[in-house]
């Protein structure tokens, strides 16, 4: 029986990562070893149930009393706090879904890829901080990274068999977020639940906000180059309201392969769940009668200076990644948390880059885990209100 783990089970993506398991036969059909969540104690204890689980893990040690009682009599394990995850994820699985959100999902990812299997990298965080790491443990440990960023998976799917050598360049789709027809100068009294809103994707709320900054386009173009070995400069980005096309890959003999779909995660989950085959997935087909017309738009970088940062922090290389992320962090922290406007998110990831490049220069590529913790917290410090 297929071993499945679901790291950031109880957010958006796990849930929808838990239903498919659920739909494609759950306990009956995959053996779960392990369930991973945070505050939200009754819905991964139910869900521990459900799946029959192993062991499920909170990250919050002051919790793990709760996770015990709601799991009385389950016959499931209870654990919490960061070593406990990293514990689960030494446990084998043959399918782990990365889902936890920010850097926190570099160490059990790291972990779950020395074990072998496949790890489906929803947490994108952890390529943009530490690439190359996740690349030697894939290929130290026998393991498999695929993509379940949707943009990701499309252009793995646009790809199919190419080499790199006959592709020119990758465009990646965006919505443009909450505020894409906002007249600029109200952007700065942009609200935290003005920005908390989707047009076209239902997600956790820090990856909500950072569509809406941008910042989670600038993410997976810098995902893009770590994932699929892409020089910064085939990297593009198109504003498509609709959220039908996900990638397009063009190719050096001017072909271009658009990937399309409903915008709906169980697609792209899916397909990592049943690679290398494809199996029916709960998802609305498409109608493009119904839709009529699909438009695009060049993406505006003052409106979104995120994208400019992107393609500095490529450029820089080294430790250059894992500071962006954590300030970035760091700033939604901050803009959430009511202390800084939702226009000072960039200049402060912009500052912070430039301060520890002033200092120490952004060094060759993480050697070590350690070593990206390090700079990420110099880089909340650094960057915080
Ligand atoms: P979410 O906020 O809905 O869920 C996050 C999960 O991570 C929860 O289970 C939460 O308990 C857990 N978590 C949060 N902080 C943690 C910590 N410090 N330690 C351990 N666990 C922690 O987020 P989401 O929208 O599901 O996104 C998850 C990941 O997938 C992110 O990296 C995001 O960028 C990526 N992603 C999400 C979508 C989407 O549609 N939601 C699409 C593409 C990529
Ligand atoms: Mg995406």
């Amino acid at each position: 029986m297929r071993r499945i783990s679901i790291f950031g089970a109880t957010g958006s993506i796990g849930a929808n990562g838990v239903d498919l398991i659920r739909r494609a036969g759950g306990p009956g059909a995959f053996h779960t070893v392990a369930l991973t969540g945070g505050r939200n104690i009754a819905r991964l204890a139910r869900m521990a149930r459900d799946l029959r689980a192993e062991v499920a893990v909170t990250a919050h040690p002051g919790l793990l009393g709760d996770l015990r009682d709601a799991l009385a009599g389950s016959g499931v394990e209870a654990a919490a706090g960061p070593q406990a995850l990293i514990e689960a994820a030494r446990r084998p699985s043959d399918w782990v879904l990365s889902a936890i959100v920010g850097a926190a999902g570099l160490a059990p990812g790291l972990t779950a890829l020395a074990q072998g299997g496949v790890l489906a990298l929803a947490n994108k965080e952890s390529l943009v901080c530490a690439g190359p790491l996740l690349r030697r443990a894939a290929q130290a440990g026998g393991a498999t990274i695929l993509p379940v960023d949707s943009e990701h998976s499309a252009i793995f799917q646009a790809l199919g068999q190419d080499d790199l050598e006959s592709v020119k360049d990758v465009t990646i789709t965006a919505s443009g977020g909450a505020f894409r027809d906002w007249p600029l100068e109200r952007l700065a009294a942009a609200t935290v639940a003005e920005a908390s809103t989707h047009p076209n994707w239902a997600m956790g709320q820090r990856i909500t906000i950072d569509s809406a900054s941008m910042f989670n386009k600038a993410m997976e173009v810098i995902e893009a180059k770590e994932f699929f070995g892409l020089r910064p400069d085939q990297i593009r980005v198109l504003v498509h309201p609709e959220s039908i096309i996900h990638a397009l890959v063009g190719h050096v003999d001017g072909g271009t392969i658009a990937h399309l779909g409903a915008p709906d995660m169980r697609h792209a989950i899916g397909f990592a769940l049943n690679w290398p085959r494809r199996a029916p997935l709960p998802v609305a087909p498409l109608d493009l009668a119904a839709l009529g017309s699909l438009t695009f738009r060049a993406p505006d970088e003052i409106r979104w200076p995120a994208l400019r940062l992107a393609r500095e922090v490529m450029t820089a290389g080294g430790m250059a990644g894992a500071v962006f992320n954590a300030a970035k962090e760091q700033a939604l922290d901050d803009f959430i948390g009511g202390r800084i406007r939702f226009t000072a998110m960039a200049p402060r990831v912009e500052m912070t880059l430039e301060a520890l490049s002033a200092r120490a220069g952004f060094g060759d590529d993480p050697a070590d885990l350690e070593t990206v913790l390090h700079w990420d917290r110099e880089a909340r410090k650094e960057a915080a209100a």
